[in-house]
């Protein structure tokens, strides 16, 4: 099968493309504008194969879509092409409203157009996989105080009153964001990814294009850019720079390994059923000052100095609209997919850590521009 991949030179797309070309026979072609976010040396380990091909183009350029889709005849698009770091979003929300908007309509626009085209049996197995986040649901809100410890049954509370919930609450029956569970986006960013959810699902609906959508939590691994949390915080670390933490660091995000989120996607696209969404989580809900503090304890481990990396934490000002908690359940995709993932928090960050440690020169490298100067395989 060919799979066209937009967003293949991010930080999960290139995840995705690794997972392909390293463990299946399936060709892949990578179309990406590669803005500040686009790395072609995360795909350094398969570029090389004649099963991988990289486009450079922009999806909201309806010609070279359209251009592409002629020429290299997908079988199956797998669109993770967004800009996506919430706090550039506040800072300009301009560029999220055109690539996720308007970039997600053109592309559905053109695949629509090219699928109509198709013959009847490649019609029917085509599939337009839209991978979305589980910011679109919004806010679940403050933890009640049972699970800081303080007192037995307490009622809990539904701050968003969205989910069904026990009377007495307990930490594994907190509410949890369900496939059901309403929108109800914050920032400029979830607000963006949300509408492109609407277009994707429409476009099922309307036209009948097989369309499936996945919304994930926060992932982290291996090349990922180093102005979100998890990078940021190892790579100041190293320099002994202050590790900024957002408020008191009592937000709650559920985290998924990025290996392990690929390979949901992977069986999502294959095995999925058109017209269906499921979410994609990790059951590893973390405040951000604990994801902060386990990073400081492993490099301190790893890379021991006298002064503690904890030593570094600087609580700096909440950004506006900042969602509380954010959590996932992921059964559906575990009981009709068999999904579930392989790494745990306390594995995959420590994983995490050991690759920045031993791929430094490749963070050098963004943190000087010259990822961007020298681009690999670039074909125009
Ligand atoms: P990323 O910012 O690392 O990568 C985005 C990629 O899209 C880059 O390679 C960039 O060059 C490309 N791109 C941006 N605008 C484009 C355009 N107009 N045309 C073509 N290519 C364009 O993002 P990511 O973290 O890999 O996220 C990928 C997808 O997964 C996004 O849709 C995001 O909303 C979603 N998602 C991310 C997370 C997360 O934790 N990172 C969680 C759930 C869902």
């Amino acid at each position: 099968m060919k799979l066209l991949i937009t967003g293949g030179a991010g930080f999960i797309g290139s995840a995705v493309i690794r997972h392909i070309i390293n463990n299946t026979k399936d060709e892949v072609v990578n179309l990406d504008k590669l803005t500040y976010a686009g790395n072609l040396e995360s795909l350094a380990e398969v570029c090389e194969s004649n099963r991988y091909v990289f486009e450079q183009v922009d999806i909201c350029n309806r010609t070279e879509v359209d251009r592409v889709l002629a020429e290299h005849k997908p079988d199956a698009i797998m669109h993770l092409a967004a800009e996506s770091h919430v706090d550039r979003s506040i800072d300009g929300p301009a560029a999220f409203i055109e690539t996720n908007i308007v970039g997600t309509y053109t592309l559905l626009e053109a695949v629509r157009q090219y699928w109509q085209g198709l013959d009847e049996q490649r019609r029917t197995n085509f599939r337009f996989h839209h991978i979305s986040t589980d910011e679109v649901y919004g806010d679940l809100g403050e933890l009640p105080s049972p699970l800081a410890g303080e007192g037995q049954g307490e009622r809990g509370l539904d701050p968003v009153g969205r989910i069904e919930r026990s009377e007495i609450r307990q930490p594994d029956t907190l509410p949890l964001f369900t496939e059901q569970t309403p929108y109800a986006p914050s920032s400029p960013y979830s607000a963006s990814k949300a509408s492109s959810d609407h277009l994707a699902r429409a476009w099922q609906r309307t036209y009948g294009l097989p369309v499936l959508v996945t919304n994930c939590s926060n992932n982290y691994g291996p090349y990922h850019f180093p102005e979100k949390l998890i990078p940021l915080v190892i790579l100041n670390a190293l320099e002994n720079k202050p590790l900024p933490v957002y408020g008191k660091g009592d937000q709650i995000r559920d985290w998924l390994y990025v290996e392990d989120h690929a390979r949901a996607l992977y069986k999502v696209v294959t095995e999925g059923k058109p017209g269906e969404t499921y979410n994609i989580g990790g059951h590893n809900e973390k405040q951000n000052i604990e994801v902060v503090q386990t990073i400081c304890d492993i490099l301190q481990e790893l890379r021991p100095q006298e002064n503690s990396y904890r030593g570094l934490i600087t609580h700096v000002k909440d950004r506006p609209g900042h969602d509380l908690r954010y959590a996932i359940d992921a059964g559906k995709i575990q009981r009709e997919l068999g999904w579930s993932p392989d790494e745990t928090f306390e594995t995959g960050i420590r994983k995490t850590v050991e690759w920045y440690l031993n791929n430094l020169d490749w963070c050098q490298r963004v943190q000087d521009g010259s990822y961007q100067r020298e681009r690999l395989g670039v074909t125009a």
